[in-house]
């Protein structure tokens, strides 16, 4: 008969499976950051996601505007469920929230939204206190599985949050609905009143920064168009510790849930910013090189 031990090490040889997976657990310091292991493309993949977005290391970039179409109200289907690694609002297949525009090939439909805490993506070496994913499917595909195997098959989008002195309203609402399945991995609660995603997005929709990248968990795989917006959303510090209090599949609290940054690699970041705003300033410049003009020729007729 097959020991413990013979039987834990083919476990390990196979690798890890997607539904069996753990963030490190924080060190008695309270140190995270310890390497995952989660295998395959996740510890060899060259396109991996998060990543420290650094001004320096982007090139500008123009696109249309996004355009999100039935995006603010969630259907009354959409619920709320821990599953030992987050707390996930899930929308019915059926649903029809899209986002399309904003340099996207085609039209994404809405999934899920989950957290992080504290953030995957770091701006300028500083990480937030909380991450929102969007996670959107491109149309064609049936589900984020299938589209999953596909390049630019998922478009996330990320909201950061920074902590504030105020609590966000939009942020407890999903609290409140989290509470009682926070020791309760993959029971599912309605949301408790209405939830706006408007609320939950920042106001200047037309700065972003966009990479290629892969899933932020496993099986890592690399196939998502990723948005992330540098206007960050004000959360207080007591609902971040409410979010610190889920528990996971092993019933311990999930402190951390936020994957380390990866490296860019030859990749491209891409810096989109508000082209009104560029061609205004530049109609500045050319307006302030006029009255220039018109001065230097009063000058030389005296
Ligand atoms: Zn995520």
């Amino acid at each position: 008969m097959m020991s413990v031990a013979t039987a834990l090490l083919l476990l390990s040889a196979v690798g890890t499976l997607a539904a069996d997976w753990r963030y490190p657990t924080p060190g008695p310091d309270g140190s995270v950051g310890s390497p995952e292991n989660w295998g395959g493309s996740c510890d060899h993949g060259r396109r991996q996601s998060p990543i420290d977005i650094a001004y320096a290391a982007s090139v500008r970039g123009s696109y249309p505007e996004f355009i999100f179409d039935s995006y603010d109200s969630l259907p009354d289907s959409a619920y709320i469920v821990n599953n030992g690694h987050t707390v996930q609002i899930n929308l019915d297949s059926s649903a029809s929230s899209s986002v399309y525009g904003g340099g996207f090939r085609s039209k994404y439909v809405l999934e899920q939204l989950h957290f992080h805490w504290s953030s995957e993506h770091t701006i300028e070496d500083r990480r937030y206190a909380l991450e929102m994913h969007l996670v959107h499917r491109q149309s064609r595909y049936a589900s984020v599985e299938q589209a999953s195997s596909h390049k630019a098959g998922i478009a996330v989008l990320a909201v950061l949050f920074h902590v504030d002195e105020h609590p966000n309203e939009a942020i407890q609402l999903i609290l409140n609905s989290t509470s009682p399945i926070k020791a309760k991995v993959d029971d599912r609660q309605p949301l408790r009143g209405s939830l706006h995603l408007n609320d939950l997005l920042p106001k200047d929709r037309t700065v972003y920064f966009r990479y290629e990248g892969s899933l932020t968990t496993p099986v890592c795989a690399e196939s998502v168009v990723w948005t992330v917006f540098p206007e960050s959303l004000p959360i207080s510090l007591g609902q971040v510790q409410d979010f610190m209090t889920i528990h996971d599949a092993d019933n311990r609290t999930l402190v951390v849930n936020y994957r380390p940054v990866q490296p860019l690699n030859t990749r491209v970041l891409v810096l989109v910013s508000d082209t009104e705003v560029e061609a205004s300033g530049a109609r500045r410049i050319a307006s302030g090189m006029f009255a220039a003009v018109l001065l230097s020729l009063a000058i030389s007729l005296f």
